[in-house]
C-alpha cells in the first residue's frame, strides 16, 4: 500500500514557478498581481464520466473544464488545487490521470499548487485560480439591449457524440472521432477570453446548454433575447441532425460544450470578426439583446420554437 504522501510527490508534485510556495507544506502562498478569479469544478464517475473513461483524457478533461470558466470570465490561468477521491489505489490509472492533467496545465502555464487525496468513489475536484482585471472581467450581468450574441465554435457535438456512444445515433467513423473528441477532450477558449476583454462586457461557457446558459445571462443582465436557429454554428458532422429533434436538442441544450457564448456592441462587429480570423477560431453571430425578459429561439420564418429542456440540471 503506498502511502498518501508518496502518491502525491509521485504524481502530483511539479515546480511551480508562479507560486512562492506550491505543494508539500500546509497550504500554497500565492501572490497575485491583479483579482483573483475563483472557480471550482467537480467531475463525479457515473454522473459526469462513464466508469471505465479513459484515465489520461479524464486527467485533460477535469482541468480544461475549469480553464473554461477561467476563459468565460476573460481571467489568465494561474494557479489550480485538485481534490481527488478514489475507491482504491491504481498506479496505471493515477500515471496516465496526471500525465493527461500536467499537459494541459503545461499547455496553459498553470501550476498545480496543492490538492487534497482521499479514499471514496470516483471524484475528481479542481479549484481554478487566474486574473484578470476586474474592470474588464467578463460577467453574466454585464449585457445591455442592442448588443449581438456570439458563440465560438460549433455546439452541440459533444452531445452528439454521447447519443452515438449511447447507440441512439450512428455517425460517420470522421464524425464519429471528431465529436466524441468534442466530448471527451474540450479545448478551453482560454485565448479567446482573454483576447475578449476590452471588447465583450458578458460571457458565459456553455456547459449546461446553450439556452440554459444564455438563460443565465439574461436572469443576470435583466434582459432579453431573440437566436436565430438557423444562425447557431454547426459542425459537418451535425449538418444532418440539424433539423431532426436529436440535433435541435443536441444544439439547443446539449451540454459539455465549453464555447463561449458572449454579447457585444455591433460597434465591434468588425473587431470581433477579426479576432476571430487572428485566432483561427470561428466566432458567429447568433442573435441580439433586447430590453424586457425572455429567450425566443426563431426559426427560418422568424416563428418562435418551442424549446423542450433548455439544459442540463443535476437537481431538475
Ligand atoms: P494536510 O494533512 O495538511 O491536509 P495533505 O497530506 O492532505 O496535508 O497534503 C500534503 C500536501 O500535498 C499539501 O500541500 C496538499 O496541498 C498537497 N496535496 C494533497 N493532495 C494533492 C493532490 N491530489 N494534488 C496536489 N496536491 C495535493
Ligand atoms: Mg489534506
Amino acid at each position: 500500500m503506498t502511502a498518501e504522501f508518496e502518491l502525491i510527490s509521485r504524481y502530483f508534485t511539479k515546480a511551480s514557478p508562479s507560486a512562492r510556495l506550491g505543494v508539500g507544506d500546509d497550504c500554497a502562498l500565492l501572490e497575485p498581481e491583479k483579482t483573483i478569479a475563483a472557480s471550482m469544478d467537480m467531475l463525479v464517475e457515473g454522473t459526469h464520466f462513464f466508469p471505465k473513461a479513459d484515465p489520461f483524457l479524464l486527467g485533460k478533461k477535469t482541468l480544461s473544464v475549469n480553464l473554461s470558466d477561467l476563459a468565460a470570465m476573460g481571467a489568465k490561468p494561474r494557479w489550480a488545487m485538485l481534490a481527488l477521491s478514489m475507491p482504491c489505489v491504481d498506479e496505471d490509472w493515477l500515471d496516465a490521470f496526471s500525465k493527461g492533467f500536467f499537459e494541459v496545465a503545461g499547455r496553459y502555464s498553470v501550476d498545480l499548487v496543492g490538492g487534497d487525496t482521499t479514499r471514496g468513489a470516483l471524484a475528481l475536484c479542481v479549484q481554478i485560480m487566474g486574473e484578470v482585471d476586474a474592470e474588464l472581467a467578463l460577467r453574466r450581468d454585464r449585457a445591455r439591449a442592442g448588443e449581438d450574441i456570439w458563440v465560438s465554435g460549433t455546439i452541440g457535438d459533444a452531445a452528439l457524440g454521447l447519443a452515438h456512444a449511447k447507440g441512439e445515433i450512428r455517425l460517420e467513423d470522421q464524425d464519429a472521432l471528431f465529436c466524441l473528441s468534442a466530448l471527451h477532450d474540450p479545448v478551453p477558449r482560454v485565448e479567446l477570453g482573454l483576447a475578449l476583454c476590452g471588447i465583450s462586457r458578458c460571457a458565459i461557457d456553455i456547459s449546461d446548454g446553450f439556452c440554459a446558459d444564455l438563460l443565465h445571462i439574461l436572469e443576470g443582465s435583466n434582459v432579453s433575447a431573440e437566436v436565430d436557429y438557423a444562425a447557431l454554428p454547426v459542425s459537418h458532422a451535425m449538418e444532418q441532425y440539424r433539423m431532426e429533434s436529436i440535433g435541435e436538442s443536441a444544439i439547443l441544450s446539449g451540454g459539455d460544450d465549453y464555447e463561449l457564448c458572449f454579447t457585444a456592441s455591433t460597434d465591434n462587429r468588425s473587431a470581433i470578426e477579426d479576432l476571430g480570423h487572428a485566432l483561427g477560431i470561428r466566432l458567429t453571430r447568433v442573435g441580439r439583446i433586447g430590453a424586457g425578459k425572455g429567450l425566443a429561439v426563431l426559426d427560418d420564418k422568424d416563428r418562435r420554437m418551442v424549446i423542450g429542456k433548455a439544459g442540463y440540471e443535476h437537481f431538475g
